[in-house]
Parts: C-alpha cells; sequence; structure tokens
C-alpha cells in the first residue's frame, strides 16, 4: 500500500511537470502534497466563514491628485496565521477551483463598501477587481453579476494580460461583451508582460491599460523601457483608453511619469493597500 501511494504522488508530480517524463518518489514531495491538502481544506472553510476580504489601494488622477478610486486586492484574514497575500492561496484555491468564488466575495464586499463609503461622505466613485480567466470562463458568470446588482460606471475588472494567450473562447467573448453591457469597464492588467496581441486589444475594447510595475520601475534609468512605455501611451491614447502606472515607489518616478502623460497613478509612493478602516 505505501508503494502505491507514493508511487502515485511520484505519477501526480510528473503529470504536473508535463508529458513524457518521470519522477522519483520523494519525501519533499510528499510533504507538498499534505501541504496542499491541509491548505485547500482551510480555503474551504475560509470561504465558508467568509475569511477572504479586500484591502484598498488608492488611485490618483494625475492633473487633480484627487483620489479616483481604488484597486480592490484579495487578503486572506486567516484566524491563526494573520493577514495573508494572494500569493499565499491562490494557486491553490486556482487548483480546486474556488478562486472563482473568493473572486465574488470579494466584489460583493466591495459594493457594500462602496455604499458604506458613501453613507459615511466619503468620495469613492469607483474601485477595480482582478477578475481570474477561470472565472471569465464561467457560463454563470452573467448570472452571478446579475444578482450583485452592479450599479453602471462603478467597477471595473482587471484582467491579466497572460488571460490572452489562449485562442479566441467563445464563452469568454459573450461574457466580456455582457460585462460591458452591464457598465462595467474592462481593464488590461500588467501590460506589457503578457501576450495580447494588438487585434485583441481592438476587439476587447477595453477602456483602461495598467503599465506593469516591471516598466516603471525602470522607467528613470533606462531609455528603452522609456521608449516602449511612450509607445504604449500613445497606442492607448489612439484607442481612446485610460493609462495607469502601477507601482509608483519614488517622486523620481512619478516625475517622468506625469511627462509622459500617464492619467492616473497607483503605488507605495501614495498608499500601500489597506484595510477599509
Ligand atoms: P496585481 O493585480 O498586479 O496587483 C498589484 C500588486 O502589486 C499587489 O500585490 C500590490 O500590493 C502590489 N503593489 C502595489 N503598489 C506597489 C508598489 O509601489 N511597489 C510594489 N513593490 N508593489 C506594489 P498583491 O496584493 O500581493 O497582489 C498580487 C496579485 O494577486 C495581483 O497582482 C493579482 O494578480 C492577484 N490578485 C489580487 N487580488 C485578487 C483577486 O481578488 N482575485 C484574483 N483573481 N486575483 C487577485
Ligand atoms: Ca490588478
Ligand atoms: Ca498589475
Amino acid at each position: 500500500n505505501d508503494l502505491m501511494t507514493k508511487s502515485d504522488i511520484a505519477l501526480y508530480r510528473a503529470k504536473e511537470l508535463g508529458r513524457n517524463c518521470f519522477e522519483f518518489f520523494s519525501n519533499d514531495q510528499q510533504a507538498r502534497i499534505v501541504k496542499a491538502r491541509e491548505v485547500s481544506e482551510e480555503i474551504l472553510w475560509g470561504l465558508e466563514l467568509g475569511q477572504f476580504i479586500p484591502f484598498y489601494q488608492p488611485q490618483f488622477d494625475a492633473h487633480s491628485g484627487e483620489i479616483v478610486g481604488v484597486e480592490a486586492l484579495a487578503r486572506w484574514d486567516h484566524p491563526d496565521k494573520g493577514v495573508l497575500s494572494p500569493f499565499e492561496f491562490l494557486k491553490v484555491a486556482e487548483d480546486i477551483n474556488v478562486i472563482d468564488d473568493i473572486d465574488h466575495d470579494v466584489l460583493a464586499t466591495v459594493l457594500n463598501d462602496l455604499k458604506f463609503w458613501e453613507e459615511q461622505g466619503i468620495s469613492v466613485e469607483h474601485a477595480s477587481v482582478n477578475i481570474s480567466s477561470p472565472r471569465l470562463r464561467d457560463e454563470n458568470l452573467i448570472r452571478r453579476l446579475k444578482e450583485l446588482q452592479i450599479e453602471p460606471g462603478r467597477i471595473t475588472f482587471e484582467l491579466l494580460e497572460s488571460i490572452f494567450l489562449d485562442d479566441r473562447d467563445l464563452v469568454v467573448e459573450r461574457n466580456l461583451e455582457k460585462i460591458k453591457q452591464m457598465g462595467i469597464d474592462i481593464e488590461i492588467d500588467d501590460f506589457g508582460t503578457g501576450h495580447a496581441s494588438l487585434s485583441q486589444l481592438i476587439d476587447m475594447s477595453a477602456s483602461v491599460i495598467k503599465v506593469d510595475r516591471e516598466f516603471v520601475e525602470r522607467v528613470e534609468t533606462s531609455e528603452r523601457h522609456r521608449k516602449i512605455v511612450k509607445m504604449t501611451l500613445d497606442l492607448a491614447k489612439s484607442l481612446d483608453m485610460q493609462t495607469i502606472a502601477e507601482g509608483v515607489e519614488t517622486q523620481a518616478q512619478l516625475r517622468v511619469l506625469k511627462d509622459m502623460g500617464f492619467n492616473i497613478f497607483q503605488g507605495y509612493l501614495f498608499g500601500k493597500p489597506a484595510p477599509i478602516e
């Protein structure tokens, strides 16, 4: 029995690594699987108990300096381990197909928080949430979104550029179309690091491009990065899209990015993601 269990673990690992390969069993593999299983169970409990919550990072208008919105970033408010970042749960959540449930919970809380801010007289016009690719492929997505009664113009979905790696998918296209009809904007996240093609950029009619931190980081030191970012801004402008620079950490970066003509800034320089309080 032991031998069978252990060869199964090696087989699982080999499958993970792709086709046509072999793997020897190791205690490390076993430990990883036991750990992943534990985390999976905890995630399911966490969902049941509403432990997945948004943190908010402010976004600022380049001209007025006013807060124009927030990005909601998922956190796991774990009873023993404290607040955990997405890197500690998203991968496992994806493996056990609950990433869309987390996205759903985060969005529902964001909608409540927007109302709460409104009641407090705090003006947060707009929130962006991240949306995973399995969620975009979900046939039930639109029905679930309708239940939330989203006010048009107040929510943006951030799609990772890597979502576009796959070939055209009818469900995704239909979902995107309906999402836009509901008054939810589409934003391309991490632009420049993924796989969006120019034709997809046109077809999707996204309204915002968010330039990845990798570029923002190097914009003052590398002429080549500066040129690519400039080109991206020209592209966005010609398609009537807004531009956000994310991961802005220094005044020096900000100066360069401002001169380049970005519309919106976000980053540690202005504020780290923080709980609603
Ligand atoms: P992302 O959407 O690209 O989010 C930006 C990440 O950069 C966030 O990390 C944020 O805390 C961090 N960041 C913001 N400003 C700065 C800065 O000035 N400097 C540096 N060094 N980092 C900065 P976080 O919150 O750990 O999120 C990581 C990723 O997890 C996100 O990347 C997003 O892809 C994913 N994610 C977060 N929340 C959700 C969610 O609700 N659903 C889904 N599906 N994915 C999510
Ligand atoms: Ca994002
Ligand atoms: Ca990003």
